[in-house]
């Protein structure tokens, strides 16, 4: 499988209960290279923009409001099969179906906010990396 790149965000449940280095260890031990990472507060627009694909849904804005309101850690993820691999180490969106072991499973405390965002193709992983970084700030 080819060596990828997906882009994570630590949401702001997990910021607050400080558990940055808890689940980046979960990465790294899945065999993910955090290749670029920084904290940040998102405003509500970029929240919106971020999550745009899901503004019809009925909770874009509990979701965009939870994204602004405190903050996250946006990182790139660098692996054999990246994109796939950390949708399998963050386990399913809602915790009560995440697999043992998983980010959400032991961190998640709802369906909502749920500890980890993570790109769900390569192509939208390419997009989502744009949307935080520079190409310079990505050192594998
Ligand atoms: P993410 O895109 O954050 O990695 P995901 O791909 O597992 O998560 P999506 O279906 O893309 O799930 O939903 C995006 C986010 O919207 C979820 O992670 C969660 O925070 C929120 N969300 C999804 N479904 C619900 C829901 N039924 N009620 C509240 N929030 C939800
Ligand atoms: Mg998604």
């Amino acid at each position: 499988m080819a060596i990828e790149r997906t882009l994570s965000i630590i949401k702001p449940d997990a910021t607050r209960r400080n558990l940055t280095g808890k689940i980046n260890a979960k990465f790294e031990d899945a065999g993910l290279r955090i290749v670029a990472q920084k904290r940040m507060k998102l405003s509500i627009e970029q929240a919106q923009q971020f999550y745009a694909v899901h503004s019809a849904r009925p909770f874009f804005g509990e979701l965009t409001e939870f994204m602004a309101s405190g903050p996250v850690v946006v990182q790139v993820l660098e692996g054999e099969g990246a994109v796939l691999k950390n949708r399998e180490v963050m386990g399913a969106t809602n915790p009560k179906d995440a697999a043992p072991g998983t980010i959400r499973a032991e961190f998640a405390e709802s369906v909502g906010e749920n500890s980890v965002h993570g790109s769900d193709a390569p192509e939208t992983a390419a997009q989502e990396i744009a949307f935080f970084f520079a190409g310079t700030e990505l050192v594998g």
